[in-house]
């Protein structure tokens, strides 16, 4: 019998996976991932989702195991890798689930064309997002710039119910084409191995993100209206990096909600439609990491006066004008503790909570001057949830020059945040001890002085056009 190949890409789960699904149906499953980091244009893994992306891996291959499927590791450019390994295994199908970046979808195209007309069946199915990008449009057929009425549109659906694991196959008796070693992928930090926090916090795979949405269903989700603001409690249901990768869909995040909704779960379930309408924008914007939204940011003079040094040509991130700035940003040395605890957080454990992203970005961008776009970056390398579209829309929407976004002239001052939102210091005193002491460092810029620069460069750049 001809085996069919499923696919996996940021869908790593055997629950609710409807390309493996329909790979199980037709007989003899074969399961392929691919590390791409060469085809052109495509963006590689930061550190911190290298780390992760192994041992989901390594989890999903055990799920497999169990369903009698083998999982193919391969590197390389996609078309090729999966063209080659196909005709390997002499498939006679090919399946996956739809991914939604501009590149991916290019690659993907290419080789639908390709499977086609060598005959082979090939079908992709809906799995990583509620909604299907080019399905949802205004009344005058566009896209959405606006997030409520988007997400009216879209939580106006039927969500189908969450597809249940495969029963084990026939499993596959041929002889497997090549592939690689997990390890010899090098994914993990080595010399030096800083993914001790990372062990510590996370458990990457798809049962351990079950556990945990089960568990905040139970026991967070009452309070996630309040608690979710608070960097300084367990507030928030921590399943970013499990959406991220596809450990969990969100149908089933969606479904285990319940029918009846409390104001936190309509809030939470909000919060996925942020998810979706961050997607909704990447689709239709593809340079959203690298280009404005609001194209008159672009004239913007990162670095202005207020940080050390300006950037006159207004052409470059401010980094080259302020580089000891951006790095005690990145370290959690600026003298400001919400922002420094956050940066902290972020580096130990690879993730940091909503609230302090946000004060820590509109820090970088207006009270340091500091393009966003190496806000974005730092995130992209040291987040486990880093995301092609949720990391970018929302460093956009704090700078102001993203769809629906934060006014720029809104400043976060990270000082009332942090009375406001860790009201006992219990946050700050977690990720800084020496808090208080003078070990501490001193103030890197003046709130008041850097604020008023923000905004008389806002100024200008709105009187110019
Ligand atoms: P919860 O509050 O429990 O929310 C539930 C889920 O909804 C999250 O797991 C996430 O999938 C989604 N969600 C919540 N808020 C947002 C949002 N604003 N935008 C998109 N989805 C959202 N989220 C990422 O998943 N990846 C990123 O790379 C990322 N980068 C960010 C960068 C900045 C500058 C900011 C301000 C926010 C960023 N976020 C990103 C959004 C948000 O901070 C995280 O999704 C959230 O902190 C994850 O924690 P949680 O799972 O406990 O969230």
């Amino acid at each position: 019998m001809k085996p069919s190949i499923v696919w996996f890409r940021d869908d790593l789960r055997v629950r609710d996976n409807p390309a493996l699904r329909a790979a199980v149906d037709d007989g003899a499953a074969v399961a392929l991932y691919v590390l791409d980091e060469e085809s052109h244009g495509i963006r590689p893994h930061g550190g911190a989702a290298k780390w992760w992306l192994h041992h989901s891996l390594a989890a999903l291959r055990e799920d497999l195991d169990k369903l009698g499927i083998p999982l193919l590791l391969r590197r390389g450019p996609a078309a090729e890798v999966v063209r080659k390994t196909t005709t390997a295994a002499g498939a006679g199908a090919l399946y996956w689930n739809r991914r939604y970046g501009e590149v991916e979808r290019t690659i993907d195209a290419g080789i639908k064309a390709w499977a086609g007309d060598e005959g082979l069946h090939v079908e992709s199915f809906q799995a990583s997002l509620l909604h299907e990008p080019w399905k949802i449009t205004t009344k005058t057929g566009g896209q959405y710039k606006v997030f409520t009425p988007f997400w009216r549109a879209v939580s106006a659906q039927e969500f189908r119910e969450p597809l249940a694991i495969p029963a084990k196959g026939h499993g596959y008796g041929g002889k497997l084409p090549a592939y690689d070693d997990l390890d010899s992928w090098h994914l993990l930090p080595t010399r030096p191995d800083w993914s001790g926090g990372l062990a510590e916090r996370w458990t990457p795979g798809s049962d351990a993100g079950h556990r945990r949405l089960r568990d905040f269903v139970a026991n967070g989700l009452s309070g996630y209206k309040d608690g979710r603001n608070r960097p300084d409690v367990d507030g928030s249901s921590s399943l970013s990096p499990y959406l991220r990768w596809g450990e969990l869909s969100p149908f089933e995040v969606w479904h285990a909600l319940g029918s009846k909704r409390s104001d936190s779960a309509t809030i939470f379930a909000s919060e996925l439609g942020w998810r979706e309408f961050c997607w909704h924008q990447y689709f239709h914007n593809p340079t959203l990491a690298t280009a404005n939204l609001r194209t008159e940011f672009d004239r913007f003079p990162w670095a202005w006066p207020g940080a050390s040094g300006s950037s006159s040509d207004g052409k470059h991130p401010g980094h080259e004008s302020a580089p000891q700035e951006f790095a005690a940003w990145q370290k959690g040395l600026t003298g400001f503790p919400m922002v420094d605890a956050g940066q902290r957080q972020l580096w130990h454990t690879g993730w940091m909570h909503n609230r302090v992203r946000m004060v820590a970005a509109s820090f970088l961008v207006k009270n340091l001057g500091i393009h966003w776009q190496l806000g974005e970056q730092w995130f992209w390398d040291t987040l486990v949830d880093a995301d092609p579209a949720s990391n970018p829309a929302n460093w956009q929407w704090v700078a102001g020059s993203g769809a629906d976004a934060s006014p720029f002239f809104r400043i976060f001052n990270p000082e009332a945040q942090r009375t406001r939102f860790d009201p006992q210091g219990k946050y700050i005193a977690h990720w800084i001890p020496e808090f208080g002491t003078p070990d501490y460092p001193a103030e890197i810029v003046d709130l008041k002085t850097s604020r008023q620069d923000a905004l008389d460069a806002y100024k200008e750049l709105r009187e110019v056009h």
